[in-house]
């Protein structure tokens, strides 16, 4: 593939933003909007997204306030721009794939691809050919269904999901993938946030967050580590404003000055749009990348060591007493880590330690909000262990205004989970589904994401359906990947809109058009709607509203449902042209199946749908022992040899996902160029490399594969010490297969080993 050097890079650097939001914010919403489709559907997505009875925003996973609460306009810049990227006016035909053949389409940047508009038909490429041609649904889903039954066992067969499917179509492909003979389900979360649910799921029992919007705007402490709201989650800035105006403080721990963490100017009040805004962080902690486990390990040893000062007043012992074990080993290991350890991990003084410190004696309760620069590390899971730690000290899990906030980017991620997409679903899960459905579910764990692309390499997976996503740009390492991909027998996807997963195919190759969040659905037994969970757990309704973009598309519900029959033949207990015309049913069964869904018709029918109760916070932990627990966490930090640094990769604020919206990204003042990697001023002095240097990204790895990220400009940027940041997925290629978090295999891609050399070809 061909996207070393995009012909339209135009590199232009102002300072970077010190508030986000604000009237540009809308501006920029509505430019985008505009040249994707007319006035009138614009206006018809932004006056139903996030409203009750419209759809939910694909854009990322933060919950709406209660109905009554909520604003006309309830969307954020990101999220006007990616619905109406998905309700763009575009179109690509069987003649544009005439058109272009399938290296021709390679040759083209990710940014490219998704601006080419809605995919309308299905079509096929097969073995030898150069194209895509089009093909019938019958013919297509029967190709696809026979390869799925010559396999030898379907174990070879990988079926992927991405966090934007809705409830019921994530039920019934983990239904068809189990009924097949399967656990192979890998999915986004595998690549993000693998490390929460495992860190979470060993600490409290459940792998979710714990916290309501409530508790945000009621706590007295956040802390937002290695997460950027003001892009990847842009509404959680209004809560966070509201958070300060009830009084709390906001701790911001990141390795980049994110202007979202700084100060926020809500669009919508006049403080907003003619004043200057809601200071956010009261503190913040520019740490090294890879340097939270130290600093949770450091704040707690503090709190241990104030406690011994003070005895009974700084840590909650009727909790601790009641709901925990492991606190004496936990404390006796705590008091070990020095000083000297967590400064050179952290990169921080001990003053703004404990600085933080006081303020964490200071509060009464207290959140922890974390995204991926905590989960993408090899110490991932420890981390969130720590933090956890931390969190029980106090008494701050279940009670009001704290608790534990992984926050999500994909909208229904959390929910597909909970539907059962997942390698390893516990035996009373496949228990109840196999007794539900008259059949035994596999037991064995399939394949996560990680595993799943190393059994492509090796020949023991030789079908990939990919379900919404893109799996080649998602994944990490990407020679890797897309040689996986390259070797299958056949590889489908069912998608919105073209990408790079399309352009790296196997032998024979199908891509699957279908519905958008924002399309009416329309089934034999009338219109439909899906429903999604969101990242605290509020279960709701979705409704689509525009005409679909072709008339040839199918629901993905209608898609799984048909290749199923197909694929299967004859099972009478598994009803699947009933599920395709009513989705109702399709939830009697889920009530049936997925604890806390008890008559989930009626309860998702309520305006604002229902909440999943999260156990922990009823003094309830699904742990072997019954009780939340504290954690040893080996002190750990990545080892950086001299002359390297600590890559990032990460989203531009124009971004979602894999999908470039343009090449700015407006708050870090990065103008007209991807392929820039951002590095602090004194690490470029040290190394001998000039602001706007020509550079290839070499990462380093001990399996002596060189991965090389070619012609990168290096801009000079008050990134921390010792570490770089680049965008993602063009840095993906760095990111070695099996660096990877231990305990959730979750790719590091917030901590490769780099270095910088001068670049072979200048761009
Ligand atoms: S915060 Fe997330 S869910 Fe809300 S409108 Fe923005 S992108 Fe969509």
């Amino acid at each position: 593939m061909s996207t070393d050097e995009d012909p339209s890079d135009d590199l232009k650097v102002t300072p970077p933003k010190t508030w986000a939001t604000g009237v540009p914010a809308v501006t920029h919403a509505l430019e985008y909007s505009l040249s994707q489709t007319s006035p009138r559907r614009t206006a018809l997505t932004l006056l139903n997204i996030n409203q009750v009875k419209g759809f939910d925003c694909p854009g990322c996973a933060w919950p709406e306030p209660k109905p009554g609460q909520r604003h006309l306009n309830e969307y954020c810049e990101n999220g006007a721009k990616h619905i109406n990227d998905e309700a763009t006016s575009r179109r690509i035909t069987a003649d544009f794939f005439r058109e272009h053949s399938i290296e021709d389409l390679d040759d083209k940047s990710d940014y490219w691809l998704n601006q080419q508009g809605r995919l309308t038909e299905p079509m096929v490429k097969r073995p030898g050919a150069t194209h895509y041609e089009p093909i019938g649904w019958d013919e297509a889903l029967s190709l696809l269904a026979n390869e799925l039954r010559a396999l030898d066992s379907p174990d070879e067969a990988l079926f992927y999901v991405s966090g934007r499917l809705n409830n019921e179509a994530a039920f019934l492909l983990q239904l068809f993938a189990r009924a097949y003979g399967t656990n192979n389900l890998p999915d986004c979360s595998n690549l993000c946030h693998e490390s929460s649910g495992r860190g979470l799921g060993q600490s409290l029992g459940i792998g979710k967050g714990s916290v309501s919007l409530d508790d945000i705007h009621h706590s007295d402490l956040i802390f937002v580590v290695g997460q950027n709201p003001g892009t990847n989650h842009p509404r959680m800035l209004s809560s966070l404003e509201e958070t300060k105006r009830n009084g709390g403080q906001i701790v911001a721990v990141n390795t980049l000055p994110e202007a979202g963490l700084m100060r926020f100017k809500h669009p919508q009040k006049a403080r907003g749009v003619i004043g200057r805004g809601t200071p956010i962080a009261d503190q913040f902690v520019h740490i090294r990348a890879g340097g939270d486990l130290a600093l949770f390990q450091a704040l707690n040893k503090l709190l241990l060591e104030a406690e011994d000062a003070a005895p009974g007043t700084v840590l909650d012992h009727a909790w601790i007493d009641t709901h925990s074990t492991g606190f004496h080993e936990f404390a006796e290991h705590a008091r070990t880590i020095s000083w000297s350890d967590i400064l050179t991990a952290t990169g921080l003084t001990r003053e703004e330690i404990e600085q933080v410190h006081e303020r964490v004696l200071a509060s009464r309760s207290a959140i922890v909000c974390w995204a991926m620069g905590v989960t993408q590390h090899k110490h991932g899971v420890a981390t969130i262990r720590e933090i956890v730690n931390f969190l029980m000290l106090r008494g701050n899990i279940g009670k009001p205004g704290a608790g534990v906030c992984p926050v999500r980017g994909h909208s229904n991620v959390q929910g597909d989970r909970t539907m059962g997409v997942w390698e390893q679903m516990p035996q009373s899960f496949l228990d109840a589904l196999g007794r539900e459905f008259g059949f035994t579910a596999p037991a064995h764990h399939g394949y996560d994401a990680v595993r799943g692309i190393r059994a492509m390499l090796d020949g023991d997976a030789k079908v990939f359906l990919g379900v919404a996503g893109n799996f080649v740009r998602a994944s990490p390492d990407s020679a890797a990947t897309e040689r996986a991909m390259r070797g299958c027998r056949l590889t489908a996807h069912i998608s919105t809109k073209l990408n790079r997963s399309h352009t790296v195919c196997g032998e024979t190759a199908l891509i699957l058009p279908t519905l958008g969040r924002s399309d009416r659905d329309v089934q034999a037994g009338g219109e439909q709607f899906v429903t999604v969970e969101d990242s605290m757990s509020d279960v709701h309704a979705s409704r689509g509203k525009l005409p679909p973009a072709s008339p040839w598309l199918l629901s993905e519900v209608a898609i799984i449902a048909r290749l199923a029959r197909r694929t299967l033949g004859a099972t009478p207990d598994i009803p699947w042209e009933q599920f395709e015309g009513d989705y109702g049913t399709v939830r009697d069964r889920i009530a049936r199946v997925v604890p806390g869904f008890d008559n989930f018709n009626e309860r998702v029918s309520r305006p604002g749908g229902f909440h999943l109760p999260n156990p922990v916070n009823h003094g309830t932990f699904r742990t072997p022992t019954g009780k939340a627990t504290f954690t040893c966490n080996a002190f750990e930090m990545p080892l950086v040899p001299e002359g390297h640094l600590l890559l990032q990769s990460l989203r531009s604020h124009d971004q979602w996902n894999t999908v470039p919206y343009s090449l700015n990204d407006r708050y870090r003042g990065v103008l007209g160029a991807r392929r820039v990697v951002m590095v602090n001023p004194e690490d470029l002095a040290e190394l001998g490399i000039a602001d706007r240097d020509q550079v290839d990204l070499v990462s380093v790895w001990h399996d002596g594969v060189e991965r090389r990220a070619k012609n990168f400009t290096v801009v000079s940027y008050p990134a921390s010490r010792g570490s770089a940041a680049a965008y993602y997925p063009e840095t993906n290629v760095l990111v070695p297969l099996d660096s990877v978090a231990d305990a959730s295999n979750c790719p590091t891609s917030k901590g490769v080993v780099v270095r910088l050399e001068p670049a072979a070809v200048t761009a």
